[in-house]
C-alpha cells in the first residue's frame, strides 16, 4: 500500500557531511521524495516529536541532540512515499542502537554511541504510516509537498512572516 514515511537526517549527520551518501543508500529504496526542507529544530518542535519517549531517562539529551545542541542547528527533514514506505526506510536506516544496526544499514555504518552515553543514529523514520502521518502534519505544511497526501481544507489564517526587506 503507497504510505509516507518522515525521514529526518540527524544534526550528527549533517555536520559530517554524509547527507548525500544517506540520500544514496536511502535511494535503494526505490521510494520517491515528496517534501524536503532544512530546519533548525525548536525546542517546541523537539518535544512533541518524541513526546512518547518524554519519560524516559534519555529525553532530555535526545532533545538537545535533535536540536543540534552537539552538533550543529540543522536537520533535513524528508518525506519518502511508495509501497511499504516506512518497513523499507526503517530497514535501510537499521536498529535504533548504533552498535546492533547491521555494518551495512546507515546507522550500522554512519552511527555511533558516544562516551557520554548518546545514540548518535544519524537518521530518523516514522515507525508505520499512522506515525508517519502525525511526524509529516508536524513538520510539514500541505503546501510544502509535492501533493496533497491528506485532506486539507482552506482556512483564513493571520500569520506572521519573515520576508525580504524591499530597497
Ligand atoms: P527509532 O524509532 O529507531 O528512532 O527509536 P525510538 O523511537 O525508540 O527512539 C527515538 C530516538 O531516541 C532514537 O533514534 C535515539 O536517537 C534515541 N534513543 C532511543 N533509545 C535510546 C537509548 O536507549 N539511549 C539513548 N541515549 N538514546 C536512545
Ligand atoms: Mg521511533
Amino acid at each position: 500500500m503507497t504510505e509516507q514515511c518522515l525521514v529526518l537526517i540527524k544534526p550528527d549527520a549533517i555536520i559530517k557531511h554524509l547527507t548525500g551518501d544517506i540520500l544514496a543508500k536511502l535511494a535503494e529504496t526505490n521510494l520517491h521524495i515528496v517534501g524536503s526542507k532544512v530546519v533548525q529544530v525548536t525546542k517546541e518542535l523537539a518535544e512533541e516529536h518524541y513526546q512518547h519517549l518524554r519519560e524516559e531517562k534519555f529525553f532530555d539529551e535526545l532533545i538537545k541532540y535533535i536540536m543540534g545542541h552537539y552538533h550543529m542547528k540543522s536537520v533535513l527533514a524528508l518525506v519518502y512515499e511508495g509501497d511499504g514506505a516506512c518497513a523499507k526506510i526503517r530497514k535501510c536506516a537499521g536498529a535504533t542502537n548504533p552498535e546492533e544496526a547491521e555494518p551495512h544499514s546507515v546507522r550500522g555504518k554512519y552511527g555511533r554511541i558516544t562516551s557520554k552515553g548518546i545514540f548518535e543514529n544519524v537518521v530518523h523514520a516514522s515507525e508505520n504510516p499512522k506515525e508517519g502521518e502525525r511526524e509529516i502534519k508536524l513538520w510539514f505544511r500541505p503546501d510544502e509537498l509535492i501533493s496533497t497526501i491528506y485532506p486539507t481544507e482552506m482556512k483564513e489564517a493571520k500569520i506572521e512572516k519573515m520576508l525580504w526587506k524591499e530597497d
